[in-house]
C-alpha cells in the first residue's frame, strides 16, 4: 500500500513505515491503548458485557434504518452487572450503553450541523468482540486522541458512526476532532467504488500503467502534487456541488466484478 501511495505521489511524514512522535503505528501494536481504553470504560459503567449470539440478535434486532448500518442492538443484556472488572475482555462482546432518547450533534465542515438520536438512529454498539479484538469504533477513537487527530475527513458512510464516536470520546474524556465527510464516489453506473471488487485500486491502475497525472486530474504543468493536504483544502469546500463519478474511460479499464453483498451485516 505504501508503494501504491507514493507511485500516486502522496507523501507522509510519519508512519508505520517512517516512525514518529507517536509509535506505534501499527493497529496491531496498539492492543495496550486500546486495553487501557477499555478498561477505563468498564471501571466507568460506560459498557457491559453481552452474551448474545447472531443467532439471537438476528431474531430480536431491529432493522437498521438504511442498508449499511448494524442493526439496533434491543438490550438484552443492558441490565447486567459486573461484580468485579476481568482482566481481560476476551470471550464476550462489550458493548457500549447509549443515552436512549439523547440526539448526539456535530458540526460537520460539508453537510452542516447533523445529529443523531442514541436508541433510536443506533443501538448499544459493540467497543471489543469476543474473537478479543477491538471494534472499528474503539480503535479509532483512541487512536485518533493518541495521535492528536484534529481532523478526520472520510466517507459519508461513517456519518452515524461519528455520533457513536463522539460518545466514546466523551465518555474517555477525549478531543473531539473537527469532521468532515465526503461524498462516496462512484462509478459511471451508480455503484460505490468501495464495494466494487479491486477493480479501481491503486495497485490494479500502477499494474495497468495508468498515468498519475492524468489520475490526480493535475495539470502536467504542476511537476507534482503540493502534498495532497493542499489538494484537500482547497477542494474540499467545492467538492460536495460535484457529482463525484469516476472518469467513464478510467471506470471501462478498471472494470471488475461487482462485490457480493455480505449477508450478515
Ligand atoms: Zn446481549
Amino acid at each position: 500500500m505504501f508503494e501504491d501511495l507514493r507511485w500516486f505521489g502522496i507523501e507522509w511524514q510519519e508512519g508505520p513505515d517512517l516512525g514518529g512522535p507517536v509509535t506505534p503505528y501499527q493497529q496491531s501494536r496498539r492492543r495496550e491503548f486500546y486495553l487501557n481504553a477499555w478498561r477505563e470504560l468498564v471501571r466507568r459503567g460506560f459498557v457491559y458485557a453481552c452474551t448474545c449470539s447472531r443467532k439471537d440478535l438476528a431474531q430480536s434486532a431491529q432493522a437498521p434504518h438504511d442498508g449499511d448500518d448494524e442493526p439496533i442492538y434491543p438490550g438484552t443484556c443492558r441490565a447486567r452487572v459486573l461484580q468485579q472488572i476481568p482482566e481481560s475482555p476476551a470471550g464476550l462482546n462489550w458493548r457500549f450503553r447509549v443515552p436512549d432518547g439523547e440526539r448526539i450533534s456535530f458540526h460537520d465542515l460539508r453537510i452542516g450541523e447533523t445529529s443523531y438520536e442514541a436508541g433510536h438512529d443506533f443501538g448499544d454498539f459493540v467497543v471489543w468482540r469476543r474473537d478479543d479484538v477491538p471494534a472499528y469504533q474503539l480503535a479509532v477513537v483512541v487512536d485518533d486522541e493518541a495521535m492528536r487527530i484534529s481532523e478526520v475527513v472520510r466517507g459519508e458512510d461513517l456519518l452515524r458512526s461519528t455520533a457513536r464516536q463522539i460518545l466514546l470520546q466523551r465518555a474517555l474524556g477525549y478531543r473531539q476532532p473537527t469532521y468532515y465527510h465526503c461524498p462516496l464516489i462512484r462509478d459511471e453506473s451508480g455503484e460505490r467504488l468501495a464495494k466494487r471488487h479491486d477493480a479501481l485500486s491503486l495497485r490494479e491502475l500502477r499494474a495497468r500503467g495508468v498515468d498519475t497525472v492524468k489520475l490526480r486530474g493535475i495539470s502536467p504543468n504542476t511537476p507534482r502534487l503540493n502534498a495532497l493536504y493542499t489538494e484537500i483544502s482547497t477542494q474540499l469546500s467545492a467538492l460536495h456541488r460535484i457529482p463525484l463519478t469516476v472518469d467513464p474511460a478510467l471506470a471501462k479499464l478498471g472494470r471488475g466484478t461487482p462485490r457480493p453483498e455480505k449477508p450478515d451485516q
